[in-house]
């Protein structure tokens, strides 16, 4: 069977540029999946670039030292993330970690689980493998769903002897929900004990880990992967891609943690070897002289501290007109993106109407995704309004 590509994000951005070219400002255009400042310039950090700038050519031309990433990078990777004792393998962007995963821990025609909302990409990587996915039910009401989670785990760990699930988290693609700490301790508990009866693979997929509201917490869970049983493993999948809006450099990391760590290491790299050689080296310098060099991270904690909360901003209005004017959203706390809850019947119609009224979404199986990573509060304002209206109105017809 031929393999193409559906991408509901590029022909959604697609679609809003034409509506600009015509409307103008009138076009509200929530599509976009990364980073734009108030003036709606892509979001491009000093503290970032001027290291850049400075990386000498020769370190541009030349491979990484090496498959598994530079020695300093891995350094970086680990403190950045305050995972000592894991193994870091350098991948292309958070997307190399992912499918990395999904290769390494199961066999064909095996099954992975994911969240009921999640980044469509996660499918992609499984169908390409040869393996089959399924989802559970991540919300019940505005909590993390932990029976469907447990059950849904209990089932593929009964019918293939190992698991594979991942955890968007914090900030989730795309309904931007954090796991409180109890939620994350209830989940490795579990995961602790099913171990007992196979192999299990948590991926914590952190793409938006530095974008989280508050920073000082964001990082607490890791704690839980300090003791784990011998046949838990965990992959946090690391990407400079937001971390930095560093999109284009595709660095990224799987951070191995648990007993089986060190083989599954050499395992993705040799996937490494097999699929991409090996990452690009100065996306790798960049992000470990910035983690590294005390001055550098300084400068570049502040200036990204202004777009954290350049994005509660926008964040805390869309929450706080969804509220008022009952618009459903799926639970949310923080991130790019925001999700609103529509009945899959009249999904589609819902899109369409949306489109007409000029505001461009990206149509998701749950309901339309909301980019507040590339709107300005002025387009914020007054959306959840006319959202809720469509709705209204496609319910009506
Ligand atoms: N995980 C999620 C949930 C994402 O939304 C993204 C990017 O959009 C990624 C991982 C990986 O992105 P990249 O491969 O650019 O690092």
């Amino acid at each position: 069977m031929a393999k193409v590509l559906k991408d509901n994000v590029f022909s959604a951005v697609r679609a809003a540029r034409a509506a600009k070219e015509i409307h103008g400002d009138e076009v509200v255009d929530v599509t976009l999946g990364a980073l734009y400042d108030e003036e709606g310039n892509m979001v491009v950090m000093d503290a970032v670039w001027d290291v850049f700038n400075d990386i000498p050519n020769f370190q541009k031309a030349k491979y990484a030292a090496s498959l598994q990433g530079n020695p300093e990078y891995q350094k970086a990777v680990k403190e950045w993330l305050g995972l000592k004792k894991a193994h870091v393998v350098a991948t292309p962007g958070g997307s190399g970690a992912v499918s990395v995963t999904f290769r390494n821990t199961l066999r064909y025609n095996d099954t992975v689980l994911f969240p009921s909302v999640c980044w469509g990409p996660y499918k992609i990587m499984a169908v390409d493998q040869n393996i089959e996915f399924k989802m559970y039910e991540m919300f019940e009401g505005d909590h993390f769903n932990l029976k469907s989670f447990k059950e849904n785990c209990i089932d593929i760990m009964d019918r293939q002897n190992r698991l594979t699930v991942v955890i968007n988290d914090p900030a989730h693609n795309p309904t931007g929900y954090s796991m409180t700490y109890e939620e994350w301790e209830a989940v490795m508990e579990f995961l602790n004990e099913l171990a007992e009866r196979g192999r299990v693979a948590l991926l914590n997929d952190v793409a938006y880990i530095d974008f989280a509201k508050n920073q000082a917490v964001a990082k607490d869970h890791f704690k839980l992967f300090d003791h784990m049983h011998e046949n838990l493993l965990v992959i946090t999948a690391f990407s400079i891609s937001k971390t930095l809006t560093a999109y284009g450099q595709r660095v990224g990391a799987a951070v191995i943690m648990g007993a089986k760590a060190d083989e599954f290491k050499d395992e993705c790299v040799h996937t490494a070897r097999s699929i991409w050689s090996n990452v690009n080296n100065a996306g790798q310098v960049l992000f470990s002289e910035i983690v590294l060099d005390e001055n550098k991270r300084e400068r570049y904690l502040e200036e990204k501290s202004k777009y954290v909360k350049m994005l509660k901003d926008r964040s805390d209005l869309f929450l706080k007109e969804a509220e008022e004017v009952g618009l459903e959203i799926y639970p949310h706390k923080e991130g790019f993106f925001a999700t609103v809850k529509v009945d899959p019947e009249i999904n589609e119609q819902v899109h369409e109407k949306l489109n007409e009224e000029l505001i461009f979404t990206v149509g998701l199986p749950n309901g339309p995704r909301i980019a507040l990573c590339s709107a300005p509060l002025r387009k914020v304002e007054g959306l959840a309004k006319r959202i809720k209206d469509v709705i209204d109105s496609v319910k009506e017809a």
